[in-house]
């Protein structure tokens, strides 16, 4: 079994919740190094500023986890490959779709290992819907993706800033299942994008989509609603409905899965297993020496902000 060396960029929130301890306990890599603005340290691994210093420090570092703000992603992932390191991007994956076939591109000609992670897409539900909606045609598809925003990004200043996504940080999550579970192409036929006054990104999106595998008789029951205003109970649901009536409902991010009522899969959220589900998947690509660049889900989002109404509302304080 092959072990890589790995370096995590940026120790902030995911970093801490999720990859730290998923490497831990992942044969398969061995923590490294830690490269980090603020100077974080975690026991027994060497912290470093800058990527410059670390990759002087460890030639022989396999492969770095970048999780940092998306605006910070390309230049980091650049000089990572130029470095001759594999590359794991947390979501989004860059700041911009073309940055993103940049780097696909640039990692092939140097022979090294890309991976956009859509963390999302590890659980057990999405698999099984997929599975399931393939040959089907679509009568209704309803995302309902509403959270927090004060008790998911407290403090977070760079997801209102241009690059920052706004409410399509936690959206891109719900396209990401979407374009996975979809039996043919998605495409964003509608879009209303909500600003506050004061922020540069939205805090709520609706979205119509339109796809040759649905209805023709169902125009506009294709839809998502993002909402970051959302207190109490949080929703993270997408429900499908078939046109030979079969009707699916995946809540709790994709954790869970109903079939006409029944329930079929019940993992605890949140993101139960999805990080586990990364790692394997990188090592397995690692082995392999083939990269995974899925632009989908970061398609559609741009696709929102080209085409999408600005709607502008209240100003929003943290
Ligand atoms: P965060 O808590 O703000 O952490 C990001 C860290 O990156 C910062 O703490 C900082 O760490 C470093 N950083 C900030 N600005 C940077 C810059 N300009 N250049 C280089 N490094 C910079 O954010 P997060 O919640 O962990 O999110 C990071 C990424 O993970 C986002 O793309 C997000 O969508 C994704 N994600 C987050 C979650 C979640 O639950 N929060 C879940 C899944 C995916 P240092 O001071 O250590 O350098």
């Amino acid at each position: 079994m092959a072990v890589y060396s790995i370096a995590i960029i940026g120790v902030g929130k995911i970093s801490q919740d999720q990859h730290l301890p998923v490497i831990a306990n992942n044969p398969n890599f061995r923590l490294a190094a830690l490269v980090s603005q603020r100077g974080l340290a975690h026991p027994d691994v060497p912290t470093f500023k800058t990527p410059a210093e670390l990759y002087a420090a460890m030639p022989d570092l396999d492969a770095v986890a970048i999780c940092t703000p998306p605006s910070a992603r390309y230049t980091i992932a650049r000089e990572a490959l130029d470095a001759g390191k594999h590359v794991l991007l947390e979501k989004p994956p860059a700041p911009t779709v073309t940055e993103l076939t940049d780097l696909a591109g640039y990692a092939a000609t140097l022979d090294r290992v890309i991976f956009t992670t859509w963390h999302s897409q590890y659980n057990a539900a999405v698999e099984e819907v997929r599975s399931r909606l393939i040959g089907e045609r679509i009568k209704r598809l309803t995302i309902t993706w509403k959270e927090d925003v004060r008790r998911w990004h407290p403090g977070q200043d760079w997801i209102w800033e241009v690059g920052g996504f706004g409410v399509f940080d936690p959206g891109i999550n719900a396209l990401s299942i979407l374009t996975r579970i979809m039996p043919g192409p998605i495409f964003v036929h509608d879009a209303s994008l909500v600003y506050p006054s004061n922020r540069d990104m939205p805090i709520a999106a609706d979205l119509v989509f339109s796809s040759p595998v649905a209805s023709e008789a169902q125009p506009g029951a294709l839809t998502a609603a993002f909402d970051w205003r959302q207190t109490g109970e949080q929703s993270w649901t997408i429900d499908i409905e078939t046109d030979a009536g079969q009707r699916f409902s995946l809540t709790g991010g994709g954790s869970k899965l109903a079939i006409d009522g029944t329930p079929l899969l019940d993992a605890p959220t949140p993101q139960h297993g999805e990080y586990e589900g990364i790692y394997k998947r990188f090592a397995t690509l690692l082995d392999s020496g083939s990269s995974a660049v899925d632009v989908a889900p970061f398609q559609l989002v741009a696709d929102a902000f080209m085409i999408g109404k600005r709607v502008v509302t209240e100003p929003f304080e943290d």
